[in-house]
Protein backbone atom coordinates (compact mmCIF):
# COMPACT_ATOMS: atom_id res chain seq x y z
CA UNK A 1 0.00 0.00 0.00
CA UNK A 2 1.22 3.85 -0.57
CA UNK A 3 1.35 6.04 1.90
CA UNK A 4 0.69 8.90 -0.83
CA UNK A 5 0.62 9.12 -4.25
CA UNK A 6 4.10 10.58 -5.45
CA UNK A 7 2.23 12.18 -9.02
CA UNK A 8 0.52 14.56 -6.69
CA UNK A 9 2.61 16.17 -5.16
CA UNK A 10 3.52 19.40 -6.24
CA UNK A 11 7.04 21.08 -5.62
CA UNK A 12 8.20 24.69 -7.00
CA UNK A 13 11.06 25.99 -8.93
CA UNK A 14 11.24 28.63 -7.12
CA UNK A 15 13.34 31.08 -4.09
CA UNK A 16 11.75 31.89 -1.17
CA UNK A 17 12.54 35.73 -1.00
CA UNK A 18 10.97 38.51 1.08
CA UNK A 19 8.20 36.50 2.73
CA UNK A 20 6.74 34.85 -1.33
CA UNK A 21 8.01 32.76 -4.01
CA UNK A 22 10.54 34.12 -6.43
CA UNK A 23 10.32 32.33 -9.83
CA UNK A 24 13.46 31.49 -11.32
CA UNK A 25 14.36 29.49 -14.74
CA UNK A 26 14.48 25.63 -14.24
CA UNK A 27 18.24 24.56 -14.66
CA UNK A 28 18.53 21.42 -12.87
CA UNK A 29 16.25 17.88 -13.08
CA UNK A 30 15.35 17.04 -9.96
CA UNK A 31 14.97 13.35 -9.41
CA UNK A 32 13.20 11.02 -7.46
CA UNK A 33 15.88 8.53 -5.53
CA UNK A 34 13.11 5.87 -5.09
CA UNK A 35 12.20 5.55 -8.80
CA UNK A 36 14.70 7.33 -10.75
CA UNK A 37 12.04 9.61 -12.24
CA UNK A 38 12.75 13.17 -12.89
CA UNK A 39 10.07 14.97 -11.05
CA UNK A 40 10.94 19.00 -10.76
CA UNK A 41 13.13 21.13 -12.00
CA UNK A 42 15.30 23.56 -9.75
CA UNK A 43 16.94 27.37 -10.06
CA UNK A 44 20.11 27.34 -9.71
CA UNK A 45 21.00 31.20 -8.27
CA UNK A 46 23.76 32.83 -9.78
CA UNK A 47 25.76 35.50 -8.11
CA UNK A 48 23.28 37.97 -8.76
CA UNK A 49 20.54 35.82 -7.75
CA UNK A 50 22.52 35.27 -4.62
CA UNK A 51 22.87 39.01 -4.06
CA UNK A 52 19.38 39.89 -3.68
CA UNK A 53 18.52 37.12 -1.31
CA UNK A 54 21.15 38.04 0.29
CA UNK A 55 20.75 41.79 -0.03
CA UNK A 56 16.95 41.39 1.17
CA UNK A 57 18.20 39.42 4.16
CA UNK A 58 20.46 42.02 5.44
CA UNK A 59 17.56 44.66 5.08
CA UNK A 60 14.84 42.38 7.00
CA UNK A 61 17.57 42.00 10.09
CA UNK A 62 18.60 46.09 9.52
CA UNK A 63 14.34 47.05 9.39
CA UNK A 64 12.22 44.65 11.15
CA UNK A 65 12.74 44.54 15.03
CA UNK A 66 13.34 40.62 14.67
CA UNK A 67 16.86 41.03 17.07
CA UNK A 68 15.21 44.08 19.35
CA UNK A 69 11.68 42.65 20.08
CA UNK A 70 11.93 41.11 23.60
CA UNK A 71 13.15 37.68 23.08
CA UNK A 72 10.44 35.80 24.81
CA UNK A 73 7.73 37.40 21.28
CA UNK A 74 10.65 35.84 19.16
CA UNK A 75 10.61 32.65 21.03
CA UNK A 76 6.94 32.46 21.05
CA UNK A 77 6.86 33.15 17.14
CA UNK A 78 9.36 29.94 16.74
CA UNK A 79 6.71 27.98 19.23
CA UNK A 80 3.94 28.84 17.28
CA UNK A 81 6.08 28.11 13.85
CA UNK A 82 6.88 24.77 15.32
CA UNK A 83 3.24 23.86 16.07
CA UNK A 84 1.95 24.67 12.68
CA UNK A 85 4.87 22.35 11.31
CA UNK A 86 3.46 20.09 13.48
CA UNK A 87 -0.18 20.54 11.91
CA UNK A 88 1.06 20.17 8.47
CA UNK A 89 1.70 16.98 8.17
CA UNK A 90 -0.31 15.88 5.32
CA UNK A 91 1.28 19.03 3.08
CA UNK A 92 5.03 18.64 4.59
CA UNK A 93 5.50 14.47 5.49
CA UNK A 94 4.29 13.64 1.74
CA UNK A 95 7.13 16.68 0.17
CA UNK A 96 9.78 15.86 2.51
CA UNK A 97 9.49 11.64 2.01
CA UNK A 98 8.64 12.16 -2.35
CA UNK A 99 11.88 13.41 -3.38
CA UNK A 100 14.16 12.44 -0.53
CA UNK A 101 15.33 8.83 1.10
CA UNK A 102 13.35 9.30 3.88
CA UNK A 103 10.32 6.68 4.21
CA UNK A 104 6.88 8.50 4.81
CA UNK A 105 6.44 6.22 8.01
CA UNK A 106 9.71 7.91 9.67
CA UNK A 107 9.21 11.16 8.41
CA UNK A 108 5.77 11.11 9.67
CA UNK A 109 7.19 9.46 13.18
CA UNK A 110 10.57 11.37 13.56
CA UNK A 111 11.52 13.69 10.81
CA UNK A 112 8.96 16.26 11.39
CA UNK A 113 8.36 16.22 14.66
CA UNK A 114 12.33 16.39 15.44
CA UNK A 115 12.49 19.38 13.23
CA UNK A 116 9.53 21.22 15.34
CA UNK A 117 10.96 20.31 18.37
CA UNK A 118 14.55 21.57 17.30
CA UNK A 119 12.81 25.10 16.48
CA UNK A 120 11.14 24.82 20.23
CA UNK A 121 14.32 23.69 21.87
CA UNK A 122 16.10 26.67 20.48
CA UNK A 123 13.46 28.95 20.86
CA UNK A 124 13.98 28.43 25.06
CA UNK A 125 17.22 30.10 25.07
CA UNK A 126 16.17 33.35 23.33
CA UNK A 127 15.56 35.01 26.74
CA UNK A 128 18.16 32.45 28.71
CA UNK A 129 21.78 33.46 26.98
CA UNK A 130 22.58 36.88 27.27
CA UNK A 131 26.73 37.34 28.45
CA UNK A 132 27.82 38.10 31.88
CA UNK A 133 29.17 40.51 34.21
CA UNK A 134 32.54 40.33 34.63
CA UNK A 135 34.60 39.85 37.61
CA UNK A 136 36.23 43.78 37.96
CA UNK A 137 37.27 45.78 40.68
CA UNK A 138 34.13 47.31 42.30
CA UNK A 139 35.40 51.06 40.45
CA UNK A 140 34.35 49.17 37.04
CA UNK A 141 31.11 47.64 35.73
CA UNK A 142 32.84 44.89 32.94
CA UNK A 143 30.14 43.17 30.85
CA UNK A 144 30.26 40.99 27.68
CA UNK A 145 26.87 41.40 26.10
CA UNK A 146 25.83 39.04 23.29
CA UNK A 147 24.11 39.84 20.09
CA UNK A 148 23.48 38.36 16.67
CA UNK A 149 25.72 38.37 13.84
CA UNK A 150 22.94 39.49 11.08
CA UNK A 151 22.67 37.35 8.16
CA UNK A 152 24.14 34.24 8.40
CA UNK A 153 24.59 31.54 5.51
CA UNK A 154 22.74 27.89 6.37
CA UNK A 155 23.77 24.81 3.56
CA UNK A 156 21.83 21.92 4.59
CA UNK A 157 22.85 18.47 3.12
CA UNK A 158 20.09 15.94 1.54
CA UNK A 159 20.31 13.06 3.98
CA UNK A 160 17.50 14.05 6.86
CA UNK A 161 16.35 17.56 4.61
CA UNK A 162 14.22 19.19 6.84
CA UNK A 163 15.50 18.40 10.60
CA UNK A 164 19.45 18.93 9.49
CA UNK A 165 18.23 22.25 8.18
CA UNK A 166 16.37 22.88 11.03
CA UNK A 167 19.64 22.35 13.09
CA UNK A 168 21.07 24.94 11.76
CA UNK A 169 18.80 27.67 11.22
CA UNK A 170 16.71 27.04 14.56
CA UNK A 171 19.75 28.45 16.58
CA UNK A 172 20.54 31.48 14.29
CA UNK A 173 17.02 32.53 13.91
CA UNK A 174 16.57 32.73 18.03
CA UNK A 175 19.56 34.07 19.04
CA UNK A 176 18.08 37.18 16.59
CA UNK A 177 19.90 36.56 13.43
CA UNK A 178 18.45 36.81 9.45
CA UNK A 179 19.40 32.88 7.93
CA UNK A 180 19.52 32.49 4.05
CA UNK A 181 19.31 28.92 3.53
CA UNK A 182 20.26 26.77 0.79
CA UNK A 183 19.76 23.34 1.05
CA UNK A 184 20.69 20.54 -0.96
CA UNK A 185 19.88 20.57 -4.77
CA UNK A 186 18.57 16.92 -4.26
CA UNK A 187 16.26 17.85 -1.69
CA UNK A 188 15.12 20.97 -2.26
CA UNK A 189 11.59 21.74 -1.72
CA UNK A 190 10.14 20.45 1.59
CA UNK A 191 11.83 23.56 3.36
CA UNK A 192 10.15 26.06 1.02
CA UNK A 193 6.68 24.90 2.64
CA UNK A 194 8.70 25.16 6.22
CA UNK A 195 9.37 28.82 5.08
CA UNK A 196 5.94 29.66 4.39
CA UNK A 197 4.99 28.34 7.61
CA UNK A 198 7.17 30.88 9.29
CA UNK A 199 5.68 33.50 7.52
CA UNK A 200 2.71 32.54 9.08
CA UNK A 201 3.60 31.93 12.41
CA UNK A 202 4.78 35.80 12.26
CA UNK A 203 8.42 35.90 11.32
CA UNK A 204 9.15 39.23 9.13
CA UNK A 205 9.68 38.73 5.84
CA UNK A 206 13.19 38.24 4.70
CA UNK A 207 14.13 36.97 8.36
CA UNK A 208 14.10 33.49 6.49
CA UNK A 209 15.07 33.16 2.78
CA UNK A 210 16.03 30.41 0.60
CA UNK A 211 17.83 30.25 -2.67
CA UNK A 212 18.12 27.34 -4.42
CA UNK A 213 21.19 25.98 -6.50
CA UNK A 214 23.99 23.48 -6.82
CA UNK A 215 27.25 24.01 -4.74
CA UNK A 216 29.69 25.19 -6.90
CA UNK A 217 27.77 28.17 -8.54
CA UNK A 218 25.18 29.06 -5.14
CA UNK A 219 26.78 27.70 -2.43
CA UNK A 220 30.42 29.72 -3.32
CA UNK A 221 28.82 32.91 -4.13
CA UNK A 222 26.59 32.59 -0.68
CA UNK A 223 29.83 31.87 1.41
CA UNK A 224 31.57 34.86 -0.21
CA UNK A 225 29.05 37.53 -0.05
CA UNK A 226 29.99 40.42 1.86
CA UNK A 227 26.91 40.61 3.67
CA UNK A 228 27.35 36.76 5.50
CA UNK A 229 28.90 37.23 8.85
CA UNK A 230 28.61 33.06 9.71
CA UNK A 231 28.43 29.97 7.70
CA UNK A 232 26.87 27.04 9.20
CA UNK A 233 27.53 24.08 7.21
CA UNK A 234 26.55 20.52 7.10
CA UNK A 235 27.96 18.09 4.63
CA UNK A 236 30.80 16.34 2.99
CA UNK A 237 34.69 17.26 4.96
CA UNK A 238 36.03 18.23 1.01
CA UNK A 239 32.80 20.81 0.95
CA UNK A 240 33.40 22.17 4.40
CA UNK A 241 36.88 22.62 3.40
CA UNK A 242 36.32 24.80 0.42
CA UNK A 243 33.32 26.08 2.65
CA UNK A 244 36.37 27.16 4.95
CA UNK A 245 38.34 28.56 2.47
CA UNK A 246 35.90 31.05 0.76
CA UNK A 247 34.72 32.11 4.26
CA UNK A 248 38.85 33.08 5.17
CA UNK A 249 39.40 34.39 1.73
CA UNK A 250 36.32 36.76 1.87
CA UNK A 251 36.29 37.36 5.71
CA UNK A 252 38.02 36.05 8.08
CA UNK A 253 33.81 34.79 8.77
CA UNK A 254 33.34 31.98 11.61
CA UNK A 255 32.36 28.66 10.67
CA UNK A 256 30.32 25.73 11.88
CA UNK A 257 30.89 22.46 10.03
CA UNK A 258 29.49 19.14 10.73
CA UNK A 259 31.36 17.11 8.51
CA UNK A 260 31.75 13.22 7.36
CA UNK A 261 32.54 10.69 9.86
CA UNK A 262 33.48 6.51 9.71
CA UNK A 263 32.10 5.79 13.18
CA UNK A 264 33.47 2.82 15.21
CA UNK A 265 31.43 0.30 17.44
CA UNK A 266 33.38 -1.10 19.77
CA UNK A 267 31.94 -4.55 21.25
CA UNK A 268 33.49 -6.37 24.39
CA UNK A 269 32.94 -9.87 24.85
CA UNK A 270 30.96 -8.95 28.23
CA UNK A 271 28.26 -6.65 26.24
CA UNK A 272 24.83 -6.70 28.11
CA UNK A 273 22.68 -8.44 25.62
CA UNK A 274 24.67 -9.46 22.89
CA UNK A 275 21.46 -10.04 20.60
CA UNK A 276 20.19 -6.53 21.50
CA UNK A 277 23.33 -5.08 20.60
CA UNK A 278 24.33 -6.61 17.43
CA UNK A 279 20.06 -5.29 16.45
CA UNK A 280 21.24 -2.10 17.29
CA UNK A 281 24.48 -2.37 15.51
CA UNK A 282 22.36 -3.67 12.27
CA UNK A 283 20.13 -0.72 12.69
CA UNK A 284 22.89 1.65 13.45
CA UNK A 285 24.58 1.35 9.68
CA UNK A 286 20.79 0.63 7.96
CA UNK A 287 19.12 3.00 9.20
CA UNK A 288 18.42 5.58 6.40
CA UNK A 289 20.30 2.88 4.42
CA UNK A 290 23.41 3.97 6.15
CA UNK A 291 23.15 7.92 4.45
CA UNK A 292 23.68 9.45 7.68
CA UNK A 293 26.46 11.25 9.37
CA UNK A 294 27.03 8.92 12.54
CA UNK A 295 26.39 5.37 11.04
CA UNK A 296 27.95 3.04 12.83
CA UNK A 297 30.19 1.74 9.57
CA UNK A 298 33.22 -0.26 11.68
CA UNK A 299 32.43 -3.29 13.90
CA UNK A 300 35.36 -4.00 16.25
CA UNK A 301 34.04 -7.46 18.07
CA UNK A 302 36.31 -9.40 20.75
CA UNK A 303 36.86 -12.48 19.57
CA UNK A 304 34.91 -14.22 21.87
CA UNK A 305 31.93 -11.88 21.05
CA UNK A 306 32.44 -12.39 17.13
CA UNK A 307 30.02 -15.07 16.03
CA UNK A 308 26.93 -14.69 17.73
CA UNK A 309 26.59 -10.97 16.93
CA UNK A 310 27.50 -11.60 13.28
CA UNK A 311 24.94 -14.28 13.12
CA UNK A 312 22.05 -11.77 14.29
CA UNK A 313 23.46 -9.10 11.95
CA UNK A 314 22.87 -10.81 9.10
CA UNK A 315 19.85 -11.71 10.21
CA UNK A 316 18.37 -8.67 10.75
CA UNK A 317 20.26 -7.23 7.33
CA UNK A 318 18.50 -10.26 5.27
CA UNK A 319 14.90 -9.00 6.49
CA UNK A 320 15.34 -5.95 5.56
CA UNK A 321 12.92 -4.90 2.36
CA UNK A 322 14.48 -1.89 0.03
CA UNK A 323 11.42 -0.17 -1.39
CA UNK A 324 10.03 3.64 -2.01
CA UNK A 325 9.48 5.85 0.32
CA UNK A 326 6.28 5.97 -0.03
CA UNK A 327 5.85 2.35 -0.34
CA UNK A 328 4.90 1.63 3.60
CA UNK A 329 6.07 -2.03 3.73
CA UNK A 330 9.92 -0.25 2.78
CA UNK A 331 12.64 -0.97 5.43
CA UNK A 332 15.79 -0.31 3.73
CA UNK A 333 15.74 3.39 2.08
CA UNK A 334 16.81 3.96 -1.32
CA UNK A 335 20.37 5.09 -2.28
CA UNK A 336 20.12 9.16 -2.71
CA UNK A 337 21.32 8.89 -6.38
CA UNK A 338 22.39 6.65 -9.31
CA UNK A 339 26.04 8.30 -8.99
CA UNK A 340 26.04 7.97 -5.35
CA UNK A 341 25.06 4.09 -4.98
CA UNK A 342 27.83 3.63 -8.11
CA UNK A 343 30.16 5.30 -5.94
CA UNK A 344 29.57 2.60 -2.80
CA UNK A 345 29.79 0.02 -5.18
CA UNK A 346 33.10 1.26 -6.42
CA UNK A 347 34.41 1.32 -2.73
CA UNK A 348 33.59 -2.01 -1.92
CA UNK A 349 34.62 -3.07 -4.69
CA UNK A 350 38.20 -1.93 -3.85
CA UNK A 351 37.45 -2.87 -0.52
CA UNK A 352 36.93 -6.87 -2.12
CA UNK A 353 40.01 -6.33 -4.19
CA UNK A 354 41.98 -5.25 -1.11
CA UNK A 355 41.16 -8.88 0.91
CA UNK A 356 37.88 -8.00 1.94
CA UNK A 357 34.93 -10.75 1.85
CA UNK A 358 31.23 -9.94 1.46
CA UNK A 359 29.56 -12.25 4.19
CA UNK A 360 26.28 -11.18 2.73
CA UNK A 361 25.71 -8.34 0.14
CA UNK A 362 28.44 -6.56 -1.18
CA UNK A 363 26.55 -5.10 -5.03
CA UNK A 364 23.44 -3.42 -5.84
CA UNK A 365 20.05 -4.44 -5.05
CA UNK A 366 18.29 -5.85 -7.93
CA UNK A 367 14.65 -4.94 -7.37
CA UNK A 368 13.36 -2.98 -10.63
CA UNK A 369 12.03 -0.09 -9.41
CA UNK A 370 13.73 2.52 -10.65
CA UNK A 371 15.54 3.64 -7.79
CA UNK A 372 19.27 2.76 -6.83
CA UNK A 373 19.31 0.37 -3.41
CA UNK A 374 22.18 -0.99 -1.87
CA UNK A 375 22.42 -4.28 0.06
CA UNK A 376 23.01 -4.37 3.57
CA UNK A 377 26.75 -5.80 3.22
CA UNK A 378 28.82 -7.05 5.94
CA UNK A 379 32.73 -7.20 5.37
CA UNK A 380 34.84 -9.42 6.99
CA UNK A 381 38.81 -9.74 6.80
CA UNK A 382 39.09 -5.79 6.23
CA UNK A 383 42.34 -4.65 7.64
CA UNK A 384 43.37 -1.49 8.80
CA UNK A 385 44.21 0.49 5.41
CA UNK A 386 41.17 -1.30 3.34
CA UNK A 387 39.16 1.50 1.70
CA UNK A 388 36.01 0.08 3.75
CA UNK A 389 38.11 0.73 6.52
CA UNK A 390 39.11 4.15 6.24
CA UNK A 391 37.04 5.80 3.51
CA UNK A 392 33.00 7.17 4.28
CA UNK A 393 31.19 4.64 2.25
CA UNK A 394 27.47 6.66 3.25
CA UNK A 395 25.71 3.34 2.40
CA UNK A 396 25.04 0.02 3.92
CA UNK A 397 28.02 -0.78 4.16
CA UNK A 398 29.49 -2.51 7.84
CA UNK A 399 33.43 -3.79 8.09
CA UNK A 400 34.21 -5.89 10.72
CA UNK A 401 37.12 -6.00 12.43
CA UNK A 402 38.44 -8.46 15.26
CA UNK A 403 40.64 -7.93 18.36
CA UNK A 404 41.59 -10.25 21.52
CA UNK A 405 42.23 -7.37 24.55
CA UNK A 406 41.27 -4.16 25.05
CA UNK A 407 44.20 -1.75 23.98
CA UNK A 408 44.45 -3.46 20.92
CA UNK A 409 40.29 -2.82 20.14
CA UNK A 410 40.17 0.80 21.64
CA UNK A 411 43.74 1.12 18.52
CA UNK A 412 41.25 -0.40 16.03
CA UNK A 413 37.91 2.00 16.87
CA UNK A 414 40.40 5.29 16.96
CA UNK A 415 40.40 6.50 13.14
CA UNK A 416 42.87 7.88 11.74
CA UNK A 417 41.01 10.83 10.43
CA UNK A 418 37.68 11.27 11.34
CA UNK A 419 36.36 11.58 14.96
CA UNK A 420 32.56 11.96 14.92
CA UNK A 421 30.92 9.24 17.17
CA UNK A 422 31.50 6.06 18.59
CA UNK A 423 29.25 3.11 20.37
CA UNK A 424 31.05 1.18 23.23
CA UNK A 425 29.25 -2.11 24.25
CA UNK A 426 30.18 -3.51 27.43
CA UNK A 427 29.18 -4.48 31.05
CA UNK A 428 32.41 -3.19 32.58
CA UNK A 429 32.02 0.61 33.79
CA UNK A 430 35.60 0.94 34.19
CA UNK A 431 36.41 -0.09 30.47
CA UNK A 432 33.38 1.88 29.05
CA UNK A 433 35.04 5.23 30.72
CA UNK A 434 38.25 4.70 29.48
CA UNK A 435 37.17 4.34 26.12
CA UNK A 436 35.18 7.69 26.87
CA UNK A 437 38.67 9.19 27.92
CA UNK A 438 40.83 7.60 24.38
CA UNK A 439 38.63 7.86 22.08
CA UNK A 440 39.16 10.81 19.33
CA UNK A 441 35.61 11.36 18.87
CA UNK A 442 32.49 14.22 19.80
CA UNK A 443 29.98 12.12 20.69
CA UNK A 444 30.92 8.09 22.60
CA UNK A 445 27.27 5.96 23.30
CA UNK A 446 27.44 3.17 25.97
CA UNK A 447 25.48 0.25 25.31
CA UNK A 448 23.25 2.34 22.45
CA UNK A 449 23.70 3.89 19.45
CA UNK A 450 22.37 6.75 17.98
CA UNK A 451 20.97 10.21 19.32
CA UNK A 452 17.67 10.76 21.75
CA UNK A 453 15.80 13.31 21.46
CA UNK A 454 17.45 15.14 24.36
CA UNK A 455 18.16 18.40 22.47
CA UNK A 456 20.78 19.59 24.97
CA UNK A 457 23.36 17.29 24.00
CA UNK A 458 25.67 18.80 21.71
CA UNK A 459 26.61 17.05 18.13
CA UNK A 460 29.75 17.58 16.71
CA UNK A 461 33.40 15.89 15.39
CA UNK A 462 36.54 16.36 15.88
CA UNK A 463 39.38 16.03 13.62
CA UNK A 464 38.18 15.74 10.12
CA UNK A 465 34.34 15.27 11.17
CA UNK A 466 33.91 19.10 12.29
CA UNK A 467 34.45 22.21 13.82
CA UNK A 468 31.63 23.55 16.60
CA UNK A 469 28.43 21.55 17.65
CA UNK A 470 24.76 21.32 16.05
CA UNK A 471 22.31 21.11 19.14
CA UNK A 472 23.07 22.08 22.60
CA UNK A 473 23.57 24.87 24.24
CA UNK A 474 26.72 25.38 22.39
CA UNK A 475 24.92 25.76 19.41
CA UNK A 476 22.91 28.44 20.03
CA UNK A 477 25.99 30.27 21.21
CA UNK A 478 27.51 29.90 18.31
CA UNK A 479 25.10 32.01 16.18
CA UNK A 480 25.79 34.94 18.44
CA UNK A 481 28.79 37.24 18.84
CA UNK A 482 29.76 39.07 22.06
CA UNK A 483 31.04 42.53 23.05
CA UNK A 484 32.78 43.86 25.70
CA UNK A 485 31.15 46.29 27.77
CA UNK A 486 33.99 48.55 30.85
CA UNK A 487 32.59 51.26 32.38
CA UNK A 488 34.07 53.57 34.64
CA UNK A 489 31.96 54.18 37.84
CA UNK A 490 33.85 55.64 40.04
CA UNK A 491 33.92 56.37 43.81
CA UNK A 492 31.05 57.72 46.14
P1 LIG B 1 27.88 17.80 0.26
O1 LIG B 1 29.06 18.35 0.96
O2 LIG B 1 28.05 17.26 -1.10
O3 LIG B 1 26.75 18.93 0.12
C1 LIG B 1 26.20 19.59 1.24
C2 LIG B 1 25.70 20.96 0.84
O4 LIG B 1 26.81 21.76 0.47
C3 LIG B 1 24.75 20.96 -0.36
O5 LIG B 1 23.74 21.90 -0.13
C4 LIG B 1 25.66 21.40 -1.51
O6 LIG B 1 24.98 22.03 -2.56
C5 LIG B 1 26.58 22.38 -0.80
N1 LIG B 1 27.87 22.60 -1.43
C6 LIG B 1 28.61 21.75 -2.18
N2 LIG B 1 29.77 22.32 -2.55
C7 LIG B 1 29.77 23.57 -2.02
C8 LIG B 1 30.71 24.66 -2.03
N3 LIG B 1 31.88 24.56 -2.64
N4 LIG B 1 30.38 25.78 -1.37
C9 LIG B 1 29.22 25.89 -0.70
N5 LIG B 1 28.29 24.91 -0.66
C10 LIG B 1 28.56 23.76 -1.30
O7 LIG B 1 27.23 16.74 1.25
P2 LIG B 1 25.97 15.81 1.00
O8 LIG B 1 26.35 14.78 -0.01
O9 LIG B 1 24.76 16.64 0.75
O10 LIG B 1 25.79 15.12 2.43
C11 LIG B 1 26.49 13.99 2.81
C12 LIG B 1 27.65 14.37 3.69
O11 LIG B 1 27.19 15.15 4.80
C13 LIG B 1 28.34 13.18 4.32
O12 LIG B 1 29.72 13.34 4.29
C14 LIG B 1 27.84 13.20 5.76
O13 LIG B 1 28.68 12.56 6.67
C15 LIG B 1 27.71 14.65 6.02
N6 LIG B 1 26.78 14.92 7.12
C16 LIG B 1 27.30 15.29 8.33
C17 LIG B 1 26.45 15.51 9.42
C18 LIG B 1 27.01 15.90 10.78
O14 LIG B 1 26.23 16.31 11.64
N7 LIG B 1 28.30 15.78 11.01
C19 LIG B 1 25.07 15.35 9.25
C20 LIG B 1 24.57 14.98 8.00
C21 LIG B 1 25.45 14.77 6.94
Amino acid sequence: MSSFDPKRVESRCAHFIGGVYRQDQAQLEVIRPSDGEHYADLPIANTTMVDEVVENSWHAFKTSDWASRPPRERARVMRRWADLIDADIATLAPLEAVGSTRPYSEVVAFDLPFAAEGLRFFAEFADKVGGEVACTATDHLGMQISEPYGVIAAIAPWNFPLTMACWKIAPALAAGNAVVLKPSEMTPFSCLRMAELAIEAGMPPGIFNIVQGDGRTTGTSLCRHHRISKVTFTGSTATGISIMKACAETGPKPVTLELGGKSPQLVFADAPDLARTARSIAKGITGNAGQVCVSGSRLIVQRAAYQPLVEEIVRVFQALKPGRTWDEHTTLAPIISAGQANRIAGIVDRALDGGAQALIGGRLADTGLGGSFYLPTLLTGATAGNPAVMEEIFGPVLTVQVFDDEEEGMALADHPTYGLAAGVHTADLGRALRAVRKLEVGTVWINRYGRSADWIIPTGGYKRSGIGKDLGRAAYEANLRFKSVLIDIGQS
